[in-house]
């Protein structure tokens, strides 16, 4: 019997590995694709942070950011990249000083490249795990948003917050500069990616997504949670309308 104070809260939410972010797709091909790489040569962060669910995570990771002349630093599951060593240190100092300190969570969201607005709206939620981002920030259903602010499914997002809003302008101008970058590195990959963002995405409460029209969803990188058909979104638990 699980007699934890949230037991009505979600027993899972989708851990997504950042292999999906640790490489270049093939032609035609999304996975794996790295926004926050592409933001960082875009000048548009000077931070890129990933978190490692295994050691194939790690180790995929490591090797993808090295080769591209950044500097790591860990620390437990966090991997930090940056072009200088003064960035890493401050960003170990920050990560180490918690979510609860909101000097360090604002400059680590500099850093990030997150929009103010954003960090200030994620600073006054209580409770900050998936979950509760989830039922502060996601709005009711009948309200398309445009599919750059996507973060409900992480592996597809073009961004790595959670934006104070699926409208928000400034989430919106990084998310349109970034799929500009990667389509120009990668001929077609705006297209595919459009196919697959812009769509209902639902969230039940045992972590499955589902997306309206799944055709392609087969394709969503390993390891991922059960991926399951849009069954009338009757046992959606939270949901992102990406189809404005
Ligand atoms: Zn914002």
């Amino acid at each position: 019997m699980d007699r934890r104070p949230h037991r009505s809260r979600p027993r899972v939410v989708p851990r997504w590995s950042a292999r999906a972010r640790s490489g270049a797709p093939a032609t035609g091909a999304i996975w794996p694709f790295d926004p926050e790489l592409a933001q960082l040569e875009l000048g548009l962060r000077d931070l890129v942070k990933r978190e490692a669910g295994d050691d194939e995570d790690r180790r995929v990771a490591r090797a993808w950011l090295s080769a591209r002349g950044l500097a790591l630093a860990e620390l437990g599951a966090v991997i930090f990249a940056a072009r200088d060593a003064t960035t890493l240190a401050l960003a170990l100092e920050a990560e180490r000083a918690g979510d609860r300190d909101p000097l360090a969570v604002r400059w680590l969201g500099a850093r990030l490249g997150y929009p103010p607005c954003c960090t200030e709206r994620y600073l006054a939620i209580p409770i900050r795990d998936d979950a509760g981002l989830f039922d502060a920030l996601l709005p009711a259903p009948g309200h398309p948003a445009p599919p750059e602010s996507l973060w409900l499914v992480g592996a597809l997002g073009l961004i790595s917050h959670a934006p104070c809003s699926l409208e928000c302008e400034d989430t919106l101008r990084l998310g349109r500069a970034t799929l500009a970058a990667l389509d120009a590195r990668y001929a077609g990959f705006a297209s595919v990616w459009r196919g697959l963002a812009s769509r209902l995405h639902t969230l039940d409460a045992d972590g499955r997504v589902s997306c309206t029209a799944t055709d392609r969803l087969e394709v969503l990188p390993e390891p991922v949670p059960r991926v399951v058909a849009a069954a009338a979104g009757a046992a959606a638990r939270w949901s992102a309308d990406h189809r404005g």
